[in-house]
């Protein structure tokens, strides 16, 4: 299927799961836009290696998700927003009782808040352009929960009941919206928390990813960030029309359990 002439504003994506997705939309054709909040040369670069690659017009855009005027004017700036994914996201692992307060704002904000910004700004871009798609990256954890993940479960869960409301809202428009809900994909925030679960649980580096993560992972592999871009180019095709409001799993059956 071709994206050409679509805009693709993928949020968190200099790196693991939004840089996937990103890569696959601009291999479908979509000129798209990569986020983080940082602004170094390198996030330039990163866009213009795959805008070469793919002949798009892919480029950087620097806004920091957790503040919410900055999520809008991402889109404001990217001028178009036909294909927009809401992928930006943190972890802080630690029990509830001990769980810091600004690692919670900062989680609420960045992996839910961000999302109800983006989206806000976004769909009378969608409703103008007469065609829209709503993808957001939400969790195994928006379905299930874990020990020592509150803020966490708590944004992903939001996000999953987000979607269900922006479907509704836009049902009879053709516009969609939906949630990927990833089990264990290893980028550079699983690989961050192998510490403090380790710590956690007096365990070895493989002992977590054996008996803690992929545990809970049926097909005892980690689910790659081209399944995840691959799962978006999906929702994004004619035959996804009707799909809205839901979430698909790409868990290794982690959900079925
Ligand atoms: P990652 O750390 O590799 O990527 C996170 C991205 O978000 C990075 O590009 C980072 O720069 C960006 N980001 C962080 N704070 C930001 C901010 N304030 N403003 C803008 N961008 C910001 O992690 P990932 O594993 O690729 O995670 C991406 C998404 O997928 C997250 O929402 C995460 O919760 C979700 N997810 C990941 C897994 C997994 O196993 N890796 C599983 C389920 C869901």
């Amino acid at each position: 299927m071709t994206l050409s002439g679509k805009t693709a504003i993928v949020t968190g994506s200099n790196s693991g799961i939004g840089l996937g997705v990103a890569r696959e939309l601009a291999k479908a054709g979509a000129d798209v836009v990569l986020n983080s909040f940082t602004d170094r040369d390198e996030d330039h670069a990163l866009a213009a290696e795959i805008a070469a690659e793919t002949s798009t017009n892919t480029r950087y855009i620097k806004a920091d998700m957790s503040k919410g005027d900055e999520c809008r004017a991402l889109i404001e700036t990217a001028g178009a927003c036909d294909i927009l994914v809401n992928n930006a996201g943190i972890q802080h692992v630690s029990p509830i009782d001990q769980f810091p307060v600004d690692k919670w704002d900062a989680i609420i904000a960045i992996n839910m808040s961000s999302t109800f910004h983006t989206t806000a700004a976004a769909l009378p871009m969608m409703r103008s352009a007469g065609w829209g798609r709503i993808v957001n990256i939400a969790s195994a954890h928006g379905l299930t929960a874990s020990p020592f993940k509150s803020a966490y479960v708590a944004a992903k869960h939001g996000v999953v009941g987000m979607t269900k409301s922006v479907a509704l809202e836009t049902a009879r428009e053709p516009i969609t919206c939906n949630a990927i809900c990833p089990g264990y994909v290893l980028t550079p925030l699983v690989e961050a928390q192998i510490p403090d679960t380790m710590k956690e649980y007096n365990m070895s580096r493989e002992d977590v990813i054996k008996n803690v993560m992929l545990e809970r992972q049926p097909s005892k592999e980690f689910a790659t960030v081209e399944q995840l871009g691959g799962t978006a180019i999906f929702l994004c095709s004619d035959a996804a029309a009707q799909i809205t409001g839901t979430t698909i799993s790409v868990d290794g059956g982690w959900t079925a359990l």
